[in-house]
């Protein structure tokens, strides 16, 4: 039998409209042997968006039928009526193959995963120029009404204070800084 190391975990956690989605995106480019893991959810599909690309895109029975099930390693109700949640099948399919798998998930999310892998996984914090730009980005991005984007807002605001319960954090003032700076931090973990 070959016996493959398992993969270990990269976790990025941040308030929407931090820029950790673009960080992922680019990190998953490099030679770091990284598979994206994709989280379920009961939000409706936005334009653009793919079944088993983005998310698995469940009903909200579906979803509260695999919470009963026990098949989340973690989910949250991130906003009212909209739930996340980390598949326990998809980190063991990414894990089994020797892949490390990297997640771009809320805060709680994030501290829960980390809680429940400890030194197996590296949870980083995404850390926004201000809230200011925040705002200006969630507006820019405009994919959600204002009111939603005002949810957003107020949910960052309070997401800031975890920062230093995560075991790095990253400020995404400069992109192309912040991807390398965020490379030699999982480079370095990946091969401890
Ligand atoms: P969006 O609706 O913009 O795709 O995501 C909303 C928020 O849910 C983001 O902060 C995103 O990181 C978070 N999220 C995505 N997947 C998961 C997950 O599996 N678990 C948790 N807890 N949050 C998630």
């Amino acid at each position: 039998m070959v016996y493959r190391k398992k993969g270990k975990l990269v976790i990025f956690s941040a308030p929407s409209g931090s820029g950790k989605t673009t960080l992922v995106q680019r990190l998953l480019k490099k030679d770091l042997n990284l598979e994206f893991s994709i989280s379920a959810c009961s939000r409706p599909k936005r334009k653009g968006e793919e079944h088993g690309r983005d998310y698995y895109f469940l009903s909200q029975e579906e979803f509260l039928r695999k919470i009963k099930e026990g098949e989340f390693v973690e989910w949250e109700e991130v906003y009212k009526d909209h739930f996340y949640g980390t598949l326990r099948s998809e980190v063991e399919r990414i894990r089994n193959q020797g892949k490390n798998v990297i997640f771009d998930i809320d805060v709680q999310g994030g501290l829960n995963l980390k809680k429940n892998f400890g030194g197996e996984a590296l949870a980083i914090f995404v850390m926004p120029p201000s809230l200011e730009e925040l705002e200006k980005r969630l507006k820019r991005r405009s994919t959600d009404d204002p009111e939603k984007i005002n949810l957003r807002i107020l949910k960052a605001e309070s997401e800031l204070k975890y920062a230093e319960l995560f075991d790095r954090i990253i400020y995404n003032t400069d992109l192309e800084k912040a991807v390398s700076e965020a490379e030699n931090m999982v480079a370095e973990f990946i091969q401890s």
